[in-house]
């Protein structure tokens, strides 16, 4: 997706212009979709604006939006930009104003993430990886991000842990869910995790699970 901090590192330039008149006082990237203090005329960009507070954030005036001036967006025009996904392998070189669509639609290194294991892919691989992708490794990969902040729709409730936890000394025992039985299972149980109220169906998962597959019950004898 479209990155709208742009960092003045990104910028290709061969003249000797300055950034700064295109540095945006408040998020100090390059202004993005800037506009202007009608009072002090300073700029800054539409994003940085501040929503509760309709005074100018440099003159403290109340804030009459204005158009930049011509000459500064010609500036901004001007500017060539490496594209967000240089890090995935795009060496694409775009002018600012179809950085957002190229960013958005065009760039052949845009990366989703994956929703069985939450990590980022490369658009043109995701099919592929997530067909490859068992939901088994989940676990394992929201171990690697605990240290990044996580969506507390993903948080696991106590009961459902619980449940969880023998589901998965079930599935170690057994390694990864060979069947399309167990594997059915198993990811039902990882989307029914995240259900509060859905223990009585992990409860039903795992009781199909044992009782149903007896090789499986084995290991709690
Ligand atoms: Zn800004
Ligand atoms: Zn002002
Ligand atoms: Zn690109
Ligand atoms: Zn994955």
């Amino acid at each position: 997706m479209f990155e709208e901090n742009i960092d003045e590192k990104r910028v290709v330039t061969d003249t000797n212009m300055l950034l700064e008149n295109v540095i945006c006082p408040i998020c100090y990237y390059i202004l993005w979709k800037p506009i202007a203090c009608g009072s002090c005329k300073n700029l800054l960009c539409r994003k940085c604006s501040d929503k509760n507070s309709n005074l100018c954030p440099f003159c403290r005036v109340t804030f009459q939006e204005q158009s930049p001036e011509s000459n500064i967006l010609s500036l901004l025009y001007n500017l060539r930009i490496r594209c967000y996904n240089s890090s995935n392998g795009c060496t694409d070189i775009v002018s600012y104003d179809l950085l957002e669509q190229h960013e958005n639609l065009e760039c052949k290194y845009i990366s989703k993430k994956c929703h069985r294991c939450q990590q980022r892919v490369l658009i043109k691989n995701i099919d592929q990886h997530e067909n490859l992708c068992e939901p088994i490794y989940r676990n394992e990969c929201l171990q690697e991000r605990s240290n990044e902040r996580v969506d507390h729709r993903q948080s696991i409730f106590p009961m459902n842990q619980f449940l969880m936890e023998i589901f998965n000394s079930i599935f170690s025992l057994g390694q990864r869910p060979r069947t399309t039985f167990r594997n059915n299972l198993y990811q039902s149980a990882i989307f029914n995790q995240h259900h509060q109220q859905n223990y009585l169906v992990l409860f039903w998962i795992l009781f199909k699970l044992i009782v149903l597959k007896p090789s499986s019950s084995f290991f709690f004898v």
